[in-house]
C-alpha cells in the first residue's frame, strides 16, 4: 500500500508552522492513542501512522529532506543525505516528551535538551548589501570532552538504576491499589551516572567560548532572525542541543535611507547648479560614484532614479533602485560682490513673469483666497 503522505496524515498545510504540526499531532495522538482504542488494530495503525509524520515533520531538517524528496528521503540510499534508514526508536521520546506537558510535567530528567540561544549581530547597510560571513564569539556550553557529554567519569555507561531495576518506575502500594510512578532516583530514565565526572559535575557540559562563522546572506533586512538548529547550548547528559537565533540588526547609514529593496538619498545642489542645470556626482551602495545629470531649473524635492543602483533582495531576482533626492541649497556668508550680482539678478527678474512658477502659482491662489474673504 502507498505510504499517505505526512502532511495528509496530519491534516496541516505544507506550510503548517511548527506550532501547527504540534497541535495537530496532540490532538490526534489523543484520539487514537492504543490505551483509548484497547484491541484497535485501525487505531493502532493511525496512531503509529501519526507518530511516523510527526517525527518528520518536527524536525526541520527531516522536513526539509520530506519536503524535497518525499518518503525517499528516509528510505536506505535515497534522498540527498542517505542516512541509511529511519531511525523510529526516538518515537517514544517525542511522544513522552509531548504527553509530560500535560500530566503535570512528569519529564524524562536524565537527558535534557539544551536552551536557546540568542545573538544579536549589528551590520552596515554595505555589509547587507553584499552578505557578510561573520564570525561570532558565544559564551555557552558545550558537551564536556572529558566525559564525552555523558556526565559519567571517565565516560563509563551509565548502570542500571537500582531502585527500579532499570525500569524507569517503580510502584508503591496504597490501600487497595498499586501506584506506579517515575522512579525517583533516575528520574524515569531507568539508569544512573555511578561516578559523576569531576570536569563537568555529572550534567556532561561545560561553560566555554564557542566561535562561529555564521553566513549572513545579501539583502538581509532590518530585524530578520536567522536560525542555526543544533548551535544553541548543548543538552544535558548527552540530550539534543538547543538552537541558536541571531537577530540581525542594520545599522542606519550616514548617508543612505533604505526602503525594501530600493535606497535613497537626499543630495544637496547649489542654487546656481539647481538654476542653470548641470551634474553633481553621487556615491552607491557597492562603493562607486555616478555622475547625475541635474536638468535646467530643479526644485527642492524632486527625485531621480537610477534604475538597479538599490539593495540586493534576500531571495534573488532583480535589484532594487536608488532614489537621489535633489535638496536646492541657499548659499550663505555672501561677499559684497556676490550680493551685488544677486540683487542685479532680482532687479532683472522683477520685470518679468514665470521664473518662478511655484511661487508665482502660490500667490495667485493667495490673492484668489483674499478676494473670497473680501465678498
Ligand atoms: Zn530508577
Ligand atoms: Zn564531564
Amino acid at each position: 500500500m502507498a505510504k499517505r503522505d505526512y502532511y495528509e496524515v496530519l491534516g496541516v498545510d505544507r506550510h503548517a508552522s511548527e506550532a501547527e504540526i504540534k497541535r495537530a499531532f496532540r490532538q490526534l495522538a489523543l484520539r487514537w492513542h492504543p490505551d483509548r482504542n484497547p484491541g484497535d488494530k485501525e487505531a493502532e495503525a493511525r496512531f503509529k501512522e501519526i507518530n511516523e509524520a510527526y517525527e518528520v515533520l518536527r524536525d526541520p531538517q527531516k522536513r526539509a529532506a520530506y519536503d524535497q524528496f518525499g518518503h525517499r528521503a528516509f528510505e536506505p540510499g535515497g534522498g540527498a543525505e542517505a542516512r541509511g534508514g529511519f531511525d523510529f526508536t526516538s518515537f517514544a521520546d517525542a511522544f513522552e516528551d509531548l504527553f509530560a506537558d500535560f500530566m503535570g510535567g512528569r519529564r524524562r530528567q536524565s537527558a535534557t535538551r539544551g536552551a536557546d540561544l540568542r545573538f544579536n549581530l549589528t551590520i552596515t547597510l554595505e555589509e547587507a548589501f553584499t552578505g557578510k560571513r561573520a564570525q561570532i564569539r558565544i559564551p555557552t556550553a558545550v558537551p564536556c570532552e572529558a566525559c564525552s557529554g555523558t556526565g559519567s567519569e571517565g565516560a563509563a555507561d551509565p548502570v542500571p538504576c537500582p531502585t527500579c531495576r532499570g525500569l524507569g518506575r517503580v510502584r508503591a502500594q496504597q490501600g487497595f491499589f498499586t501506584i506506579e510512578r517515575t522512579c525517583p532516583r533516575c528520574q524515569g530514565s531507568g539508569r544512573i551516572v555511578r561516578d559523576p565526572c569531576r570536569e563537568c559535575g555529572g550534567s556532561g557540559r561545560v561553560q566555554r567560548e564557542k566561535v562561529l562563522a555564521v553566513n549572513i546572506p545579501a539583502g538581509v533586512e532590518d530585524g530578520t532572525r536567522i536560525r542555526l538548529a543544533g548551535e544553541g547550548e548543548a543538552g544535558i547528559r548527552g540530550g539534543p542541543p538547543g538552537d541558536l537565533y541571531i537577530f540581525v540588526t542594520v545599522a542606519p547609514h550616514r548617508v543612505f535611507r533604505r526602503e525594501g529593496s530600493d535606497i535613497w538619498c537626499r543630495v544637496p545642489i547649489p542654487m546656481t547648479t539647481a538654476a542653470l542645470g548641470g551634474t553633481v556626482e553621487v556615491p552607491t551602495i557597492e562603493g562607486t560614484r555616478v555622475r547625475v545629470q541635474i536638468p535646467e531649473g530643479t526644485q527642492t524635492g524632486r527625485q531621480i532614479r537610477l534604475k538597479g543602483k538599490g539593495m540586493t533582495p534576500l531571495h534573488g531576482g532583480a535589484r532594487g533602485d536608488m532614489f537621489v533626492e535633489l535638496v536646492v541649497e541657499t548659499p550663505v556668508n555672501l561677499t559684497k560682490k556676490q550680493k551685488q550680482l544677486l540683487r542685479e539678478f532680482e532687479k532683472a527678474s522683477a520685470e518679468q513673469q514665470g521664473h518662478h512658477p511655484e511661487s508665482e502659482g502660490f500667490f495667485a491662489k493667495v490673492r484668489e483666497l483674499w478676494s473670497e474673504l473680501r465678498e
